[in-house]
């Protein structure tokens, strides 16, 4: 059998489709954020990054980095084992004390990564609990979707963002079924934030729990960086809050926030937090520092906000359409992936800007787009430079000019 055949003409349909992934070989500059040395051979050699999910730049705050470099000389590289067999560091229950605070959440609990989090919660909730039935909102994650489809367990779609098709649905099942209403509250690819005052009341009048991905949330919404359940003061009334320390908070990992009971419970009864190595003590230390300032520095948050606003407005001056969206999240539609490509390369080698291509299946084919999220550290001339570039592409390659 000539298994490597086998996984060359999938690879070769994908490129044929425009849908082979390149990724940029970057290496980030601490104290530089967003410039970055580019390794690929047909890039500048310094680039400016337009793309990241460290949102506010705090994976090189120097407060960050130096907890980083302390937890490290004082405890050393690594756990040491799994949560349950030596791995639990001190570091780990300060930081998951931190996270039940953040949320204000009675507990919280520390996994690998964002991904392994809700795959593994979400697999654990809904093999564990006799007859549940997962409500998944249509756009969901794919570490939902994937830790959903593990679980075995019922699973209802209900329309993007729609209260009421979700309350048709909920009125469907049996009463006394445990529900999941599984949803996120700000959508990374649309950029979109979903009606969570309607989507609660509905889960409540059906008694469903309300499961709720922050991930490109928190840190970034609410007074204290609680995401978008604590700036629409819903997050008391949200059973399980799930997060990552990965995006705003710029380190690595992932977390769930809840009851004493349900965290508990995912202690002693989920695979992917029971067998696992434990996170480095020094990579919890580090995103404890970064929420626990964020929680009393609003001005990253602002001038996030300004720095969005402020890019979005510059687009609609020059005509470049982009989906409009309440979030921080900016994506200019190019609706073609070979098209796509071409413009990020055409980004990257003429102008040193590097935006990743999102094509399927990380988005629907025929929604191609280029995603960017402006920091409070990309400055006015990085802005104008961005305009000016796309400005310029847009005059050459007469892409359509409709707003998506
Ligand atoms: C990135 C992402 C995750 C996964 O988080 P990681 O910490 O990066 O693994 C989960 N949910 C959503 C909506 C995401 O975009």
């Amino acid at each position: 059998m000539d298994f490597d055949a086998l996984f060359q003409s999938q690879l070769d349909n994908l490129k044929q489709e425009g849908n082979y992934r390149i990724f940029a070989e970057l290496e980030r500059k601490a104290g530089q954020f967003p410039r970055a040395k580019c390794h690929n051979d047909d890039a500048p050699d310094d680039v400016t990054v337009w793309c990241s999910n460290d949102y506010l730049g705090m994976g090189q705050h120097p407060m960050v980095a130096r907890a980083m470099k302390d937890a490290i000389d004082a405890c050393g590289a690594g756990a040491g084992g799994t949560r349950n067999i030596s791995g639990t560091n001190h570091a780990h229950k300060c930081l998951e004390a931190e996270l039940a605070d953040l949320h204000g959440k009675e507990s919280a609990l520390l996994f690998t990564s964002g991904y392994v989090s809700n795959w593994t919660v979400l697999s654990t909730l809904g093999s564990r609990l006799p007859d549940c039935v997962i409500l998944s909102d249509a756009l969901n994650h794919a570490s939902m979707i994937e830790g959903i489809r593990h679980s075995r367990a019922n699973k209802v779609i209900w329309k993007h963002n729609d209260p009421e098709d979700l309350d048709r649905k909920l009125a469907c099942l049996p009463a006394n079924a445990p529900k999941i209403v599984a949803f996120e509250s700000v959508y990374s690819m649309d950029g979109d934030i979903c009606p969570m005052q309607e989507i609660v009341e509905v889960a409540e009048q059906h008694g469903a729990m309300t499961y709720l991905d922050e991930v490109h949330a928190v840190g970034l919404y609410g007074p204290r960086g609680g995401g978008v359940s604590e700036r629409e003061n819903l997050a008391h009334r949200i059973t399980l809050i799930e997060g990552t320390l990965g995006k705003a908070f710029g380190v690595l990992g992932g977390y769930i926030t809840g009851s004493e009971a349900l965290c508990d419970f995912m202690r002693s009864f989920a695979s992917g937090f029971i067998f696992t190595t434990a996170l480095p003590p020094a990579v919890a230390a580090a995103a404890q520092t970064s929420i626990a300032y964020l929680k009393q520095s609003g001005k990253e948050r602002e001038l996030h906000r300004e720095r969005v606003d402020y890019l979005r407005k510059r687009l609609d001056q020059e005509g470049i359409p982009h989906m409009k969206n309440p979030s921080h999240i900016i994506p200019v539609m190019i609706k073609d992936p070979v098209k796509c490509r071409v413009l990020a390369d055409i980004l990257m080698q003429d102008y040193g800007i590097y935006v990743q291509p999102i094509n399927y299946p990380t988005v629907p084919k025929g929604t191609e787009r280029l995603r960017f999220t402006p920091s409070p550290l990309h400055s006015i001339e990085d802005i104008e430079h961005l305009v000016m570039a796309l400005k310029t592409l847009w005059k050459q390659c007469a892409i359509a000019h409709q707003v998506a």
